[in-house]
């Protein structure tokens, strides 16, 4: 077994409970920060560790171009190579090629897509991306899928599900074969904590150019060595089948039977987000949800504003991602309990408050709008962290609350009562 997932408490929809993992475990419903090229941009990782992430996201498209999967693989795999002893999931890679519109071109066969850095020609298979994956060595990865177009007339939504289908089924042969290749199967000593035991350390340094995973790893935390988990080593990935279906509910119901048939320890609901409008995400999640089994983690793709993971939670989604709030962070844009506040705005100029007076974040503990507004203002690096910093703070924090409610049996309340304080 790779992963456990332990439901604790399960309301009518929602559940709260544990994910645990080769690298620590998770509570449950989450919210997983975006690392796209082995960094939530502008966070370190052990303040990350302070802010409470248990699992973050790695891009196997991004890390594949650059710094390409032996890198990572030879380094430790992802864990060492960034330095994160927590879990950690990829996604296939098919989300981020279907993004690429005219630079790709897809066949039964994979997908041949140029690279946004350099315009080379590459080529993926569900065979190669799940290696790329496994090279990578997360804890959790996905099956490679093709995204379905927004809007697509239900011949394409068919024709698009079924390849999608027919690529599980060759991700998961494929993985079978060769899931013993992960990085940490011949590189158990890559620095981890025990599952529920978070490394505690004052601080982390690097000892320039030490790689990470030989015997002693790249690591030094004062004073702890890092513990191995002597199990690690016999310990393997898992990967989770993906639904898609576009926004045909009977496909859904199709793609998720069909999808189960074939059998994963968890399901992603993908190929939304993708220009719809946001009633109709909510549609599909629902009824998609009703087909997956309760028993399995169920991880939403994609999604969302901090009203949208509350909502989702709720749904019983357990598994939430996006770059909104790191990628609003770089735009100033913030999430407060009082609503959205664009931080470049004047009328911040001299004021002394902080950011959101709600949040007990080391942003809003210690600075003031002001002080937030000239840094976006001046374009100084600083503003990208902390702005960053509040942003994942308040989606984290909001997840917690909604943990809690789930296991108080008040999420409805939760869901209500959160979102209707006055706007400024
Ligand atoms: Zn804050």
């Amino acid at each position: 077994m790779s992963t456990e997932f332990v439901i604790e408490t399960a309301g009518k929809q929602a559940r709260a409970g544990r994910l645990i993992t080769p690298h620590g475990e998770i509570e449950t419903p989450v919210f997983m920060p975006v690392g796209t090229g082995a960094t939530v941009k502008a966070v370190p990782q052990d303040i990350l560790e302070d802010l409470g992430v248990q699992i973050l996201l790695g891009n196997t498209y991004h890390l594949y171009l650059r710094p390409g999967v032996e890198t990572v693989r030879n380094l430790g795999g992802l864990h060492g190579f960034m330095a994160w002893p927590r879990a950690i999931l990829t996604d296939s890679g098919g989300f981020q090629v279907f993004s690429l519109n005219e630079l790709r071109r897809v066949t039964e066969d994979g997908v041949t897509f140029r690279s946004h850095l350099d315009g080379s020609s590459h080529f993926f298979t569900p065979e190669s991306a799940m290696a790329a994956q496994i090279g990578l060595g997360a804890d959790i990865i996905m099956a490679f899928d093709e995204c379905t177009e927004y809007p697509a007339d239900p011949a394409r939504t068919r024709t698009s599900m079924e390849l999608t289908l027919r690529w599980a089924e060759r991700t998961k042969k494929y993985f079978e074969q060769h899931k013993t290749e992960v990085p940490w199967r011949d590189n158990a000593n890559v620095g981890t904590a025990a599952p529920g035991c978070p490394v505690e350390r004052s601080s982390m340094g690097f000892d320039g150019g030490t790689a990470v995973g030989g015997e002693k790893s790249g690591l030094r935390p004062e004073g702890q060595p890092w513990a191995a988990v002597s199990t690690l080593s016999e310990k393997n990935q898992s990967l989770f089948g993906i639904v898609q279906g576009g926004m045909d509910l009977a496909l859904r119901k199709e793609s998720a039977e069909r999808t189960i048939e074939i059998g994963f320890p968890g399901y992603a609901i993908g190929g939304l987000s993708v220009g719809e409008p946001r009633e109709r995400t909510r549609e599909v999640v629902e009824a998609t949800l009703q087909y997956l089994p309760t028993d399995k983690p169920r991880y939403l793709m994609g999604v969302g504003t901090p009203e949208e993971i509350v909502e989702y939670a709720s749904l019983g989604i357990d598994m939430m991602d996006c770059v909104l709030p790191t990628r609003a962070a770089r735009h100033g844009l913030l999430f407060t309990s009082e609503g959205k506040i664009s931080i470049k705005q004047a009328r911040y100029t001299n004021d002394a408050g902080p950011l959101d007076p709600n949040c007990g974040c080391r942003v809003c503990r210690r600075y003031s709008r002001a002080y937030l507004r000239h840094l976006y203002a001046s374009n100084e690096v600083l503003a990208q962290v902390l702005n960053t910093l509040h942003n994942l703070s308040f989606y984290l924090d909001t997840m917690r609350r909604v943990r809690h409610s789930i296991r108080l049996g008040e999420e409805s309340r939760f869901l209500s009562g959160l979102w209707s304080q006055p706007k400024p």
